[in-house]
């Protein structure tokens, strides 16, 4: 403890007892002044100097004034005055005045001291609230704080998803080169049939203007088509921020079919697509949807190019999974799924193939569960392996 607060509180005790010494006097004083006119007034001066005592100075000093009043009183008061001795009958006097300056004692104190109980506890209690206020300002300042660094965890691994989801897209549009060139060359083959056509059609003496007009229409068609599939695959190429809008999910597999299907003859596959009439449509992003199609129709294409001894069928499904979900099913007949591969196919980075990233599995389940689906694997081993994935029709998006 240190020094100063010693000598304080010693200082502020002695004050007290020197309180009850000062008030004792005083009211000596006032009685002896007043003894000879109006009889013993003593009882009230000392009985005041006793309260007032106890109620600043507390216990201590408040005996010390019962005390100290007692001897006076005993003194100065009690015949026969100025000597120590009491009168028989004077006795139960001054026994009710001791008691009665005991009690105003004892009750002042008691009355002081639960004021002060209940003081000390309101302060306790306020501290206590101040400190709890503190902690759970700090605990929410702490919790905010995680909360931004956690979004931005989620930005950065987001910007990291999407960025990988591109390399995937073209390490894919890569290995199907060959079909888009086949793709834009069809179209621009027959513009260029279709532009000397009318061209020759015009050359004549009697030009005739309307197969020349036909000619150079079927021209123009086949300039769009092939600049439509440019757009495609520029649109999925480049395209790395989602947007959701109302997709026709045979459309989309219609037109990824027709991306693969270079790929697919070339590998003497042939692709099947069965798909169901009048299908909802779902709320998604179709560049994404595109790519988990073509990533799965290429993935069969891969696992069908080395059989041999049946037929090479890629049969793409679509179907209402009860009342609010759309499936596509992609079953091939290649060579399958092993058990012990069947556990870690959708694990990025893995891969069987020499040249494979062992992203397009991972990649495109995550984009069905980002649009409220699931993607599986079924395979009996070695006749080849069906992948499914499911989303919801529209009907339950909107909901
Ligand atoms: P990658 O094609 O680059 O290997 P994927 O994530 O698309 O990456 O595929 C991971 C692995 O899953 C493939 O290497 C292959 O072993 C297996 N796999 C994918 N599709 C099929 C399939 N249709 N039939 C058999 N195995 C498949």
């Amino acid at each position: 403890m240190p020094a100063t607060y010693i000598t304080t509180h010693k200082r502020r005790a002695l004050s007290r007892y020197g309180l009850a010494i000062a008030l004792s006097a005083i009211a000596l004083a006032l009685s002896l002044a007043l003894q000879v006119r109006f009889g013993n007034p003593f009882w009230f001066f000392f009985a005041i100097a006793v309260i007032v005592t106890t109620w600043i100075g507390g216990r201590g000093p408040g005996w010390v004034a019962v005390v100290l009043s007692t001897v006076v009183v005993l003194y100065f008061f009690i015949p026969p005055y100025r000597s120590w001795n009491v009168k028989l009958r004077d006795v139960p006097f001054f026994l009710t005045f001791i008691l009665c300056q005991v009690v105003a004692n004892w009750l002042i104190s008691w009355r002081r001291e639960t004021e002060d109980a209940l003081r000390r506890a309101r302060d306790e209690l306020e501290l206590r609230v101040e400190e709890r206020t503190l902690e759970l300002q700090q605990a929410n300042e702490a919790l905010v704080e995680r909360m931004a660094e956690q979004k931005r965890t989620e930005e950065a691994l987001q910007g990291t998803r999407a960025e990988l989801a591109r390399v995937a897209r073209i390490t894919t549009i890569g290995e199907l080169t060959a079909s888009i060139a086949h793709e834009v060359n069809q179209p621009l083959a027959a513009v260029v049939a279709n532009a000397d056509a009318c061209v020759a059609w015009l050359s004549h003496r009697d030009p005739n203007l309307a197969e020349a007009r036909a000619a150079a229409e079927r021209a123009t068609q086949g300039a769009t088509r092939a600049s439509e599939v440019i757009v495609r695959i520029r649109s999925l190429i480049n395209k790395a921020t989602p947007e959701k809008a109302r997709v026709e999910v045979n459309r989309v597999i219609e037109e990824t079919a027709a991306l693969a299907n270079g790929q697919a003859s070339r590998n003497d596959v042939a692709v099947v697509a069965e798909l169901a009439p009048d299908l909802p449509a779902v709320m998604g992003d179709s560049i994404q949807l595109q790519q988990v199609i073509l990533n799965l129709l290429m993935n069969g294409i891969e696992a069908m190019s080395g059989v041999t001894g049946r037929v090479r069928t890629l049969v793409v499904r679509s179907r209402m999974l009860g009342s609010n979900q759309v499936q596509v099913s992609v079953e091939d007949s290649g060579v399958g799924v092993s058990p012990e591969v069947m556990g870690r196919l959708f694990e990025p980075f893995f891969t069987t193939r020499a040249k494979g990233m062992g992203m397009g599995l991972s990649i495109s389940r995550s984009i069905i569960e980002a649009h409220g689906g699931k993607l599986w694997v079924e395979s009996d081993g070695s006749q080849g392996s069906t992948f499914h994935f499911t989303l919801p029709s529209e009907d339950r998006t909107a909901a």
